[in-house]
């Protein structure tokens, strides 16, 4: 691995943590909100416990496809073709790696999918 390559992974490694830190943080948050208002304080009631985990990933939507993108990029270091576009094969510059460390796509591969899916 080249020393490009570590430094993005460290980032993106930082950049899991906190988010992962994120994410339990506001799960424990809910569920405690889902006791309280259940009244009971039962764990064991799966629906509200669903019900919570539902809205916690609703709002965390933005959180969430962050998350993958990382676990993405990870990946894609793991299997020696971080920076390598998705698409077509070609390098992605360094300046946009640096930019967005979860970048699996180049600038113009990424422009054409925002086309497509519009
Ligand atoms: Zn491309």
């Amino acid at each position: 691995m080249d020393a490009f390559t570590k430094e993005m992974e460290e980032h993106l490694l930082k950049e899991r943590d906190a988010l992962l830190k994120k994410l339990n943080n506001e799960g424990d948050t809910f569920r405690e909100e889902a006791q309280l208002s259940s009244g009971r304080g039962d764990s064991s009631d799966l629906a509200s416990d669903e019900g919570s985990y539902r809205k916690m990933e609703a709002l965390n939507a933005m959180d969430a496809q962050r998350l993958k993108a990382i676990e993405n990029a990870l990946k894609r270091i793991a299997d020696g073709k971080y920076g390598i576009c998705l698409q077509c094969g070609r390098k992605i510059p360094e300046e946009r790696l640096r930019a967005i460390p979860s970048a699996v796509l180049c600038v113009e591969c990424k422009s054409e999918n925002e086309r497509m899916n519009r």
